[in-house]
């Protein structure tokens, strides 16, 4: 069965009725699925989650792959639809879950066709945990994609891609438009694979309120966000910017997320 006409079914060919408040987008691409799927199968991570099932355009091809599977999904509709079939569903906002109560992450793969609304925290909030998932395979729109990928020097990097590009080397799996998904929304779509890097950062929190404090004003110099975070003297701080090659007049969208680790972890020991 094509994801269409399994979308088809589950609807029992009543209207498809998708909630616009929770993203819903329903997945309708074989392509896009398979590459997703091809690439979570190569992974082989023994436990799988997805966020937000909905009416399974993934689900249903990760469900025959037997691993530990759960999946959180908030809409009741369709937790208790998964419900009957015996899979292990929380139903439950991603946002507000206690994802440290998740076990087992380091051998976790997550999976998900995110709503819009919810991919930016996500992607910070699971960057940041103390213990991260093994890898991630996401679906964004197009630009946030493209922000999470942003080469810093453009305008372009922000809090999304430093957070992104420190822990996770990310690639780009495929493009969708707005006909791969009923209903169709009017945006492009971006599949992205998020493979380990710099996982051992310690205090990961911490990491994240000195990147937070580094984008705070944007436009100022980094120097100038960062003294106040670290109490340091002008001087003192600009000496260790230089000590590690980085310019003083530098703004925070100029260093890469490797830039901003070492500055961390040099300003961490002082
Ligand atoms: N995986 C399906 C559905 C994607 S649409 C597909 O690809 O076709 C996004 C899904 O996320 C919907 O099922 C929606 O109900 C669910 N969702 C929306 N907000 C959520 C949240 N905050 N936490 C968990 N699930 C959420």
């Amino acid at each position: 069965m094509t994801a269409k006409e399994r979308l088809d079914s589950f609807f029992n060919a009543d209207p498809i009725y998708a909630k616009k408040s929770l993203g819903q987008n329903f997945l309708i691409s074989d392509f896009a699925i398979n590459l997703m799927i091809q690439k979570l199968k190569q992974l082989n991570s023994p436990n799988i989650i997805e966020i937000g099932p909905g009416p399974g355009a993934l689900t249903d091809l990760i469900i025959p792959l037997k691993k530990n599977y759960t999946a959180i999904e908030l809409d009741h509709v369709f937790a208790d639809y998964w419900k009957t079939k015996e899979i292990n569903i929380i139903n439950q906002d991603a946002l507000q879950y206690n994802w440290t109560a998740f076990q087992n992450k380091s051998q976790t793969t997550l999976i998900s066709n995110l709503p819009y609304q919810i991919s930016s925290s996500i992607v910070i909030d699971r960057s940041t945990d103390e213990e991260l998932f093994s890898y991630m395979i996401l679906m964004f729109q197009k630009e946030v994609a493209q922000k999470i990928r942003a080469k810093n020097k453009t305008s372009e990097f922000s809090l999304l891609s430093l957070v992104a590009q420190t822990f996770w080397d990310i690639e780009t799996v495929c493009d969708l438009g707005p006909r791969d998904f009923i209903p169709a929304p009017k945006i492009a779509s971006r599949v992205l694979f998020f493979k380990p890097k710099n996982h051992s950062i310690k205090n990961k929190k911490n990491y994240l309120t000195f990147c937070k404090v580094a984008f705070k004003q944007k436009r100022k110099m980094l120097k100038s966000n960062l003294m106040q975070y670290t109490k340091l003297k002008e001087l003192d701080l600009l000496a260790v910017m230089s000590e590690l090659n980085l310019s003083g007049t530098a703004r925070a969208e100029e260093l890469s997320a490797d830039d901003f680790v070492k500055l961390y972890h040099r300003l961490g020991y002082l």
